[in-house]
């Protein structure tokens, strides 16, 4: 116990209890609150922290200075209660180094905005950023042995469900009673039952991936003396992108295939949605992805550790086959590290060049070969910056012969753009840069039109041999429309009877 700052807290009336095994800095605070007898917990936390709520903080605390100072440094230095005595750890691992400095000042200090907020986890949409938790067995044997209860650091590291002692299901705060434990000190043999959320019946997998998930929390939470090793997150992103390319969830261009990665997710993990501290993962089924859209195709910005957790154990074996794929991805740039992702592609794309240049082929003949949708090689040679010209692959060919032959009968563009497999729009401008050929193919189909609405209007007079002229002409469908201005003649000559029908 060291000396206390006697202008406050006069050494002989200070009673600090010790900090026990475990336990956060808010459990401690806890436990001095009810032995110091204080009626209201603010008054506690201006004893120790000279702040009304700095004590009443289960996650981030502040004026960690004023407290040290008034213990003596008992309970440790700022930084070793920040990273000892609260679950700041696991989050510090996924900071980049000057935000975990600039946290670790405003809790020493003090801040005006409040922390979760600094670090940018208010929009995460999981609560508190580390709600409280505890074990029912490890509550029952600290009453048994000494009639109170700590809340355990280990238990409050996001990513930890399991007791690890216990194996058993961790109890979690309901959000009210989070919420009163800022207000005032909470012992976890003091909650109701209607303070813990309920807890998911799970199948022995989903409690194998939960003690995977507790594991890899408590062995990557960092202490001061390990925060240059936190995670840099762009190359946290580029080995997700690889591992996601050696299960085939990548696109030949490099993008994810993310509804398939999303559907092996929910297969796997879907269920975990249950447990209280896990329903972010419901999230998924919306079009934003959830976290897995966060995080594999957005990413920018800090995001609660327990997602970062919860995508990494998804893709990696074991903590040490993602260490390995971190270290080796820091010896590479990240253009390097990210070549695999676009190596196919990039392989087109030098075929294609290939094929346009040396071997003088159009974009469309080389795509064909290559087995490519022409707009998508266009787009690559663009983005390549490689110049090539656009010819059609039709002319010349066998191919273009059967187009003329089809025209030259005056045949429906529509029927021979999908037998040949050429656009509509190609037959259209080839028709207009051939003059010759258009009227040819223009006076066949006005031919072969005016014999289909011949032929048709002759069945329905055959088909309805007393049906009045007036009506045969208001028929839309007879084709006396048509034939009337356009074969009127016809209509005359060959049909004289047809203007001495009966009148109505
Ligand atoms: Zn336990």
């Amino acid at each position: 116990m060291g000396t206390p700052n006697r202008g406050l807290f006069p050494s002989d009336k200070l009673l600090l209890p010790p900090i026990r095994e475990g336990e956060t800095l808010y459990s401690w605070c806890a436990h001095y609150h009810v032995l110091t007898s204080n009626s209201r917990s603010v008054q506690t936390s201006r004893q120790l922290f000279g702040h009304p709520s700095a004590a009443l903080r289960p996650d981030f605390p502040i004026c960690l200075n004023a407290l040290v100072d008034r213990t003596g440094e008992s309970l440790g230095t700022s930084r070793e209660i920040i990273f000892r005595r609260t679950p700041f750890g696991i989050f510090a691992r996924f900071l980049a180094p000057q935000r975990i400095e600039a946290a670790i000042e405003s809790m020493t200090h003090g801040s005006t905005t409040p922390i979760p907020q600094s670090l940018g986890l208010t929009a995460s949409g999981l609560g508190p950023p580390a709600v409280l938790k505890a074990c029912p067995k490890c509550i029952e044997i600290d009453f048994t042995e000494t009639g109170t209860s700590r809340w355990i650091l280990e238990h409050q590291l996001p990513g930890v469900s399991l007791c690890s002692t216990h194996r058993c299901l961790l109890r979690v705060a309901t959000n009210e009673a989070h919420a009163r434990a800022r207000k005032e000190f909470c012992q976890p043999h003091r909650f109701r039952r209607a303070d813990w959320q309920e807890n998911p019946f799970l199948l022995d997998k989903d409690l194998e991936t939960l003690q995977t998930l507790s594991a890899w929390s408590c062995a990557l939470a960092l202490r001061d003396d390990q925060v240059d090793t936190a995670f840099n997150s762009k190359a946290v992103q580029d080995i997700c992108h690889l591992r996601a390319l050696n299960r085939g969830w990548i696109c030949m261009d490099g993008t994810l295939r993310f509804k398939q990665i999303r559907d092996v997710f929910l297969a796997s993990h879907g269920r975990l949605s249950n447990v209280p501290t896990l329903r972010f993962i419901e999230d998924l089924r919306k079009d934003s992805g959830g976290f897995l859209g966060l995080l594999m195709r957005r990413y920018e910005g800090f995001h609660h550790p327990l997602m970062y957790l919860v995508l990494l154990t998804f893709l990696f074996e074991s903590l040490d086959d993602f260490m390995s794929a971190y270290n080796d991805a820091l010896v590479c740039s990240q253009n390097e590290r990210r070549k695999p992702l676009t190596y196919k592609r990039d392989a087109v794309i030098q075929s294609i060049a290939m094929k346009i240049g040396d071997g003088g082929m159009s974009v469309n003949r080389a795509s064909d070969a290559l087995g490519l949708p022409v707009g998508q090689a266009i787009s690559y040679l663009k983005e390549n910056g490689i110049s090539y010209k656009r010819r059609p692959h039709i002319v010349g060919t066998a191919k273009e012969i059967a187009l003329i032959d089809h025209l030259q009968r005056g045949d429906d563009p529509n029927v021979v753009a999908a037998e040949l497999s050429i656009r509509r729009g190609y037959i259209k401008d080839y028709l207009a840069s051939r003059p010759e050929l258009r009227k040819q193919f223009e006076s066949k189909c006005l031919e072969r039109r005016r014999q289909e609405y011949r032929t048709k209007f002759l069945k329905v007079l055959a088909d309805n041999p007393s049906l009045p002229i007036k009506r045969i002409r208001q028929e839309t469908n007879s084709g006396f429309q048509w034939l009337y201005y356009n074969d009127r003649e016809w209509l005359e000559e060959s049909l004289p009877g047809l203007w001495h029908r009966p009148k109505t």
